[in-house]
């Protein structure tokens, strides 16, 4: 790797580089081709900006705000219309062509090998061929993920859901009335746009989507200006905070409590911003306890019963090699997992994995053994 050529090109010095690599920016030598990969922001680079070894930079997706109180963040920051997206609820992949191939890059600036496969699938090489600077943002959702599987969307295994378009060596995003005339014109998957809406009636209206997406299951949404001007705000369900914590529960010891805190935090503000009528509140309350404790008391009384305590995702892949990599590259990741046999499938495998949450097996069994916390 070039490093006088990759500093020169993010803007950072030489020394400086050389100081943060293998501390904020490391090297990944596989699967190819080698990069760097900023693990935290450096110099105002974004974290997971990644630099290939022929030079070519993606930085980093911007971080998405969020409204604790939709209508006076949307004042603030939105002097006149607001366009409302979905925020579709899976994993963020950056997929490039770098060379003849294209890859899909994970938040973090690592390939991942399954997505890679997918997405290899899904979107037609044209849009390389016609733009090969082109970084195509967007969202990877389905109940074959082995990162945040759900089955709330019309999806059958996995599917690559653009949400925004940047172009190599750019810091700045397209926005949305590029990514979707892209999406139109290639025929790529591009999350649903529920509208553009004057800032006064919007609190109205966004309310309506976002409970009409958490009586589905569905996440939340993604504000944005129309002309590209005011940053992104993201704004989400009591159903999809809660699922979040009933998740967080069933793995407490594995989860930041940063996670935990801030979504019981934001049922406080949506339950008086929304002014929740007696029974509104109520079943909000009952939702968000249950969120807790009952995956919690799951967790123990599994693990009282010996069991270890897993999550089962599972995967679909057309050839072997690409779960064979999808393993390596979770546990170079630090994630215990064990891989299943392979099911034969008429287009393909079908995979089952169990990711192991240690440090809640532990924590549990200890208490369960009468430790103190
Ligand atoms: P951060 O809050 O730092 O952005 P995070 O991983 O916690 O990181 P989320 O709370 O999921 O992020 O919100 C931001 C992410 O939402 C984006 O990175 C993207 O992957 C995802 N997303 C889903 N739908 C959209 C959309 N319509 N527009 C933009 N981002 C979307
Ligand atoms: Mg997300």
């Amino acid at each position: 790797m070039d490093l006088p050529k990759t500093a020169e090109s993010v803007g950072i010095s030489l020394q400086r580089l050389e100081g943060m690599l293998d501390r904020n920016i490391k090297l990944s030598r596989w699967p190819d081709p080698r990069l760097f990969r900023f693990e935290k922001a450096v110099s105002g680079v974004e974290a997971g900006t990644v630099i290939f070894e022929n030079g070519e930079i993606v930085y980093g997706y911007p971080k998405i705000n969020r409204a604790m109180m939709l209508e006076p963040a949307l004042k603030r920051f939105f002097p006149d219309r607001v366009a409302v997206e979905e925020k579709m609820n899976g994993y963020n992949a950056r997929v490039v062509r770098i060379g003849e191939e294209v890859v899909a890059l994970t938040r973090g600036g690592f390939i991942c090998p399954y997505s890679t496969e997918v997405v290899r699938e899904r979107i037609s090489p044209q849009v390389f061929q016609d733009h090969p600077d082109i970084v195509l943002c967007g969202e990877m959702v389905g109940s074959h993920s082995p990162y945040v599987p759900k089955d709330v969307y019309p999806v059958d295994s996995l599917e690559f859901y653009l949400f925004d378009v940047a172009c190599k060596a750019k810091t700045d995003v397209q926005g949305l009335e590029s990514t979707h005339r892209l999406a139109e014109e290639y025929g790529i998957e591009c999350v649903p746009l529920f509208g553009v809406f004057d800032v006064g009636k919007a609190p109205e209206e966004i309310r309506k989507i976002v409970e009409m997406l958490g009586r589905e299951g569905r996440e939340g949404v993604v504000l944005k200006d129309p002309r590209n001007v005011v940053r992104p705000i993201k704004y989400t369900s009591s159903e999809s905070n809660c699922t979040d914590l009933r998740f967080a529960f069933r793995y407490y010891n594995d989860y930041g409590r940063d996670f935990i805190f801030s979504r019981v935090v934001r049922e406080g503000f949506q339950a008086v911003e929304w002014n929740d009528s007696e029974k509104e509140f109520k079943e909000r309350c009952l939702r968000l306890g249950e969120s807790i404790l009952a995956s919690m008391g799951e967790t123990i009384r599994e693990r009282m019963a010996q069991d270890t305590i897993v999550q089962r995702v599972q995967i679909k892949v057309k050839r072997l090699q690409t779960a064979r990599d999808l393993e390596r590259h979770l546990r170079y990741m630090g994630i215990r997992v064990v891989f299943g046999q392979p099911e034969p499938l008429d287009d393909g495998y079908l995979v089952r994995i169990e990711k192991l949450a240690m440090s809640t097996n532990d924590k549990t069994k200890s208490m369960i053994e009468g430790d103190l916390w």
